[in-house]
């Protein structure tokens, strides 16, 4: 239904109702739901499509049980401002009556999507087919979704909403979470607490309510407390936030320490305060939610659940399937470090030549990093190949003290190329980011210049690093200036192997 008709119902002179034309979306698709108190209440389901908000009625609301459907009266477009739209329609107006943000977030279609222009052409297409199926992002609304036209009708405006079965889906009933999104509100006006009114856009927490036991001791040879790993984040965090930004984490939590138990976690489970971001991403048929850390206080909230490491993915949201990383892992099996020098400034020279921009980092335990940033235009089964072509030539060049062969005792006195680090939903320890064993090292970015024996990757750590990149700066800092096209790599690969 075209926006001229909804504008044309509107008296914009009275009510506060945005207009329409400053667009507010962004990189991805957002949905909101207003719960409206008009003569009769209702939700408005409404999904961004096409720069407008494609909408919908529903009068008993959405549900997170799979056997409930739920009758969602297709209404007229609306302009994408009026997503952000929280307060009183004035009496007289078409829709009177108090609406409040009852959730929001962004949203997907099920079968992707690379770019917004590619998922709003998948969108588009179910929409014209009758069946929307769509991932929901929001702080209520999670997991899949699907929008069932049933009328037959010359109006055709009438579906169902459906919760597919999946990790989120669940018996309990949604809307008793009846609050606004954004300012704590029910739609009687009742604040949060009745002691203390939350003001729209609520304040943001400070850091130190976040942080806790400071003083547990984290490494307990060298007396390194959970303090001291959260001041070196805070440190650090303007070399760290930019190779974390958009990027799905998977956390790797030592709630105790480095002798205590530890376990990684992708799935945020648990309850997370509403200004922490997640994503939600499939793996095979589940829906992960995924941490964002992308300021300062993400990163420290996670610090403080005591993950020492950081995990990035390979790729940014929302290009998820398409790396822009490559990573090389030199990993030596009972051999020296020198060793591993010896691999990496085979391949430096290797790279050099084929004018591939190329990056080292220390792993922070016993290896080193090749970082190889690429252009997304490749999948992440490209980039595995390329990856393990990248690792035979390597090995070719260097092939007495290198090997290609997972199984660990098969490789002694080695160093293991591993390219399988590459491919969907893996993730490689961040650079900057601590390792949690004895002495604390972090995986420090290196110039190729430093690639000289008797490097000793155990002497960056989180005691030594803030030093280190006031001198150095950030050798990461061009990282993606200059990004790699596989097809042009593989070109030159193929000339230097001719000659
Ligand atoms: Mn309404």
């Amino acid at each position: 239904m075209p926006l001229r008709k909804y504008r044309s119902k509107r008296n914009l002179a009275e009510s506060h109702e945005p207009a329409g034309g400053i667009p507010v979306s962004k990189k991805n698709l957002q949905f909101v739901i207003q719960k409206h108190a008009a003569t009769r209440l209702h939700y408005d389901f409404r999904l961004e499509l096409d720069g407008v908000l494609k909408s919908w009625a529903i009068p008993k609301g959405p549900s997170m049980d799979p056997s409930i459907k739920r009758l969602a009266i297709e209404v007229e477009d609306h302009p994408l401002e009026y997503g952000s739209f929280e307060g009183t329609i004035p009496p007289g107006n078409y829709g009177a009556g108090k609406v409040i943000i009852w959730d929001r977030g962004y949203y997907a279609p099920l079968n992707g999507g690379k770019t917004k222009k590619e998922q709003e052409k998948n969108l588009s297409e179910m929409y014209e087919k009758g069946e929307i199926k769509f991932l929901m992002y929001g702080d209520k609304l999670k997991g899949e979704f699907v929008l069932v036209r049933i009328s037959n009708d010359e109006s055709k405006n009438q579906w169902l909403l459906i919760k597919k079965k999946d990790d989120y889906s669940n018996k309990e009933e949604i809307l008793k979470s009846d609050r606004s999104v954004v300012t704590g509100e029910t739609i009687e006006g009742k604040p949060r607490n009745a002691s203390k009114v939350t003001k729209p856009h609520q304040t943001k927490p400070k850091i130190d309510d976040i942080e806790t036991n400071r003083d547990k001791i984290f490494w307990p040879n060298e007396g390194y407390t959970k303090g001291d790993l959260l001041d070196y984040y805070e440190a650090i965090s303007p070399y760290l936030l930019p190779f974390l930004k958009n990027r799905p984490i998977t956390l790797k939590r030592y709630p105790d320490g480095i002798e205590g138990n530890s376990f990684f976690q992708k799935n945020l489970i648990d309850y997370v305060p509403n200004w922490i971001k997640t994503i939600a991403i499939e793996h095979s048929s589940k829906i992960v939610n995924y941490l964002l850390i992308d300021d300062l206080k993400s990163l420290l909230y996670a610090v403080n659940l005591g993950a020492i490491e950081i995990h990035p993915f390979l790729s940014k949201y929302p290009e998820i399937d398409f790396p822009d990383l490559l990573v090389l892992d030199l990993d030596p099996v009972e051999i020296s470090f020198d060793a591993v020098i010896e691999v990496a400034k085979t391949a430096h020279a290797f790279f050099t030549e084929l004018k591939m921009t190329h990056f080292f980092k220390t792993s922070g335990k016993r290896g080193l990093h090749i970082m190889i940033p690429l252009n997304t235009k490749y999948d992440q089964d490209q980039v595995k190949n390329f990856a393990e072509l990248l690792a035979n030539l390597i090995y070719e060049r260097i092939p007495l003290i290198t090997s290609l062969i997972r199984e660990p005792k098969k490789r002694k006195n080695r160093v293991y190329i591993d390219y399988l680090q590459n491919g969907r939903t893996k993730t490689v320890v961040a650079p900057y980011v601590v390792r949690a064993v004895e002495g604390a090292p972090v995986s420090t970015p290196i110039n190729a210049s430093e690639l000289k024996k008797g490097l000793d990757p155990k002497s960056f750590t989180i005691k030594t690093m803030p030093k280190r990149v006031q001198q150095h700066g950030d050798i990461f800092d061009n990282m993606f200036k200059k990004k790699n096209d596989i097809s042009t790599c593989l070109k030159k690969i193929g000339k230097a192997i001719e000659k």
